[in-house]
């Protein structure tokens, strides 16, 4: 850690006409059809502003006019919206031996999904079944290949998403891969990463129950722990991307040992390989998949359970601390861990009542969400459509006069 006392600056700065272009293009797309008037509300900015800024992305086919809306007092207000087919983005989930992938419009609509199965996990052979999967979803869709933006790819672990590096993925045994550049030489195309996690926050900021909000966190169970948080409209990634790791909190300093070298981290007490080991541990016979630790405890076995429960609690007392640090208004819970939700919900809850400070609990919607692989892919697809779209905007911003 570096402490110092002056000459601070913040390098995620960007253009204010960059970020107004963006935040009016993102307000088209999420909201729209939308009058001048109602962007403008929408994003701050005058009328006058939205007028220029507009004009651009209207004559490269970003956006369209609609008819005219009729028995609007004052001046008769035309609605923009954004046109779906201007632009494609592929979007993929990278799992431990699946990649999961979607090829979506510029509403992040999925027009088709793809899951395939790789053995080989070094980053060459990630990189091959993103590949694979990549072609497979382009064949399907005919004018695609000549209207793709890019790719996004949704990774769990620490990723930089500013410089394209995996900086370590647990999961996958990598360290500082730079696995932007390695999937954009192969394939010849644009790339964006994100880890996976903040790429399903973004699905949910645009089209999921986080577009009522504009603060609001997204926790994910199942092999680990994830988080991701959206504040004040922008999605919080820290300095290097690593915001947001709550499955590497220490919650048992002589707990066990966790993937990412540290111990006792909460994944490494509540994630599946911890859940089947305390299981294990605790029934003295030898268990091998959180499946079978759920078909256990949904039996009626008492060691499966307790080891539910617990894990509850851990969870629980994490979301806690996660509202009190941010007092946010929601918080949504997904991830596969759900499918045993029924078995450590209870415990959850009243361990986030129990530990959080003053009215944070009250204050906050606990949202518990299935979400399928494919929205995290559409997430994926997401993050490439706002970064794309952003860099041939700022283009266009060399065309707004004034
Ligand atoms: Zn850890």
């Amino acid at each position: 850690m570096t402490v110092t006392e002056e000459g601070l600056s913040d390098p995620s700065r960007v253009g204010s006409r960059e970020q107004h272009l963006g935040a009016l293009f993102e307000a088209v797309l999420t909201r729209g059809p939308l009058s001048r008037r109602d962007a403008a509300r929408l994003t701050g900015l005058s009328a006058a502003s939205v007028t220029k800024l507009v004009k651009p992305m209207l004559t490269h086919g970003y956006l369209v006019e609609r008819d005219r809306e009729a028995g609007v007092p004052g001046r008769p207000q035309i609605p923009l919206q954004v046109v779906p087919e201007r632009h494609y983005a592929i979007g993929v989930k990278v799992m431990e031996g699946e990649l999961v992938g979607v090829i979506a419009d510029m509403h992040a609509e999925a027009q088709s999904s793809h899951r395939l199965r790789y053995e080989d996990t070094t980053p060459d052979g990630v990189v091959e079944a993103i590949e694979a999967l990549t072609e497979t979803l382009l064949d399907r869709l005919p004018g695609a290949r000549e209207r793709l933006l890019g790719i996004g790819i949704g990774l769990g672990g620490h990723v930089d998403g500013a410089t394209g590096i995996v900086v370590q993925a647990p999961f996958l045994g990598w360290r500082d891969v730079p696995l932007q550049s390695m999937v954009a030489d192969r394939l010849h195309v644009d790339v964006v990463l994100e880890n996976d996690v903040n790429a399903l926050a973004v699905a949910e900021q645009w089209f999921g129950p986080g577009f009522a909000f504009q603060s609001f966190a997204v926790v994910t169970l199942g092999v680990g722990v994830g988080c991701a948080f959206v504040i004040d409209g922008k999605l919080w990634r820290g300095v290097r991307g690593a915001a947001g790791e709550l499955g590497h909190m220490v919650v048992a300093p002589d707990g066990p040992q966790c993937h990412c070298g540290k111990r006792g981290c909460l994944e490494a007490v509540v994630g599946d390989e911890a859940l089947v080991a305390a299981m294990s541990t605790r029934s003295g016979q030898r268990y091998t998949t959180v499946g079978q630790v759920i078909a256990a405890a949904h039996a009626g076995d008492e060691h499966a359970r307790a080891v539910f429960a617990e894990a509850g609690v851990g969870v629980g007392r994490a979301i806690a601390a996660l509202l009190n640090l941010l007092n946010p208004p929601l918080v949504i819970l997904s991830g596969e861990g759900l499918a045993a939700s029924d078995l450590f919900m209870d415990a959850l809850r009243s361990e986030v009542e129990q530990d959080s400070f003053s009215t944070v609990a009250k204050d906050c919607t606990l949202l518990v969400r299935p979400l399928p692989d494919e929205t995290w892919a559409r997430g994926a697809a997401a993050t490439m459509l706002r970064w794309g779209v952003l860099r041939s905007l700022s283009r266009l911003s060399d065309q707004v006069v004034g």
